[in-house]
């Protein structure tokens, strides 16, 4: 199978640190500024807003450019101290090489950052650019669509395992052979409305990414594929 993960809430937790990661990048460039902790709070709200499902729907449709504050320095210092705190989500590092180990294509595909160049920044940075059989990067120069027809173009039509805390993105996307792996990532999580899950077929739901393991079994088994092991 191709098995495509998203990155943010999926297979890393970059969610729990970001408050952490303003306060350090405040006081980088703004030392003077008094209430720190205060201000970080305000701009963690301000930054999990853009998390909803209503603001990434605007995001992968188009190519939009990038916002004004993305070009401050203090930016780029915030996406850089919140990857210093990133920690992996369930031993995924590993979870990426027992797949591969056992033949699947495994590929990272997740959305651009609000600065161009920041995720893949960002999967290196972790260790987790080298282990991926293929990065496929959307929102940007490509959108969201169009980078699914590319795993088509470049992988054929096998099962595509489409894994994303995001379940939202699912709706109306891939094609018959496409499987929407939710992965429930509790920050991320409280953004999905039953209305949008109605929508989406053949959705499994895993709180623990080795999970997958057991989804990729009930698939061969309900479309009749044989273990070839
Ligand atoms: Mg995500």
């Amino acid at each position: 199978m191709i098995i495509g993960f998203d990155y943010d809430g999926t297979l890393v937790d970059s969610y729990s640190v970001i408050e952490e990661a303003f306060i350090h990048a405040l006081e980088k460039h703004y030392s003077w500024l008094p209430f720190k902790g205060l201000w970080a709070k305000i701009l963690t709200r301000i930054e999990l807003y853009f998390e909803r499902p209503k603001f990434g729907k605007k995001r992968h449709k188009g190519k939009i450019s990038q916002p004004f504050f993305f070009k401050l320095k203090f930016s780029r210092t915030w996406f850089d101290e919140r990857a210093k705190l990133t920690k992996p989500i369930d031993d995924s590092k590993e979870l990426i090489r027992k797949l591969k180990e056992e033949g699947h294509v495994v590929i990272s595909f997740s959305a651009e950052d609000f600065i161009d160049g920041m995720k893949e920044y960002r999967l290196r940075l972790n260790g987790f650019y080298d282990l991926f059989d293929d990065v496929i990067i959307f929102g940007r120069e490509v959108t969201l669509s169009e980078a699914l027809c590319l795993v088509r173009e470049k992988y054929g039509d096998e099962i595509f395992l489409w894994v994303d805390d995001k379940p939202w993105r699912f709706v109306g996307r891939g094609d018959e052979n496409t499987e929407y792996v939710w992965y429930y990532f509790p920050i991320t999580s409280k953004y999905a409305e039953e209305k949008a899950l109605e929508q989406i077929p053949r959705l499994h739901i895993i709180r623990d990414l080795w999970s997958i393991f057991d989804v990729i079994k009930n698939v061969e088994s309900s479309r009749g594929i044989i273990d070839k092991a």
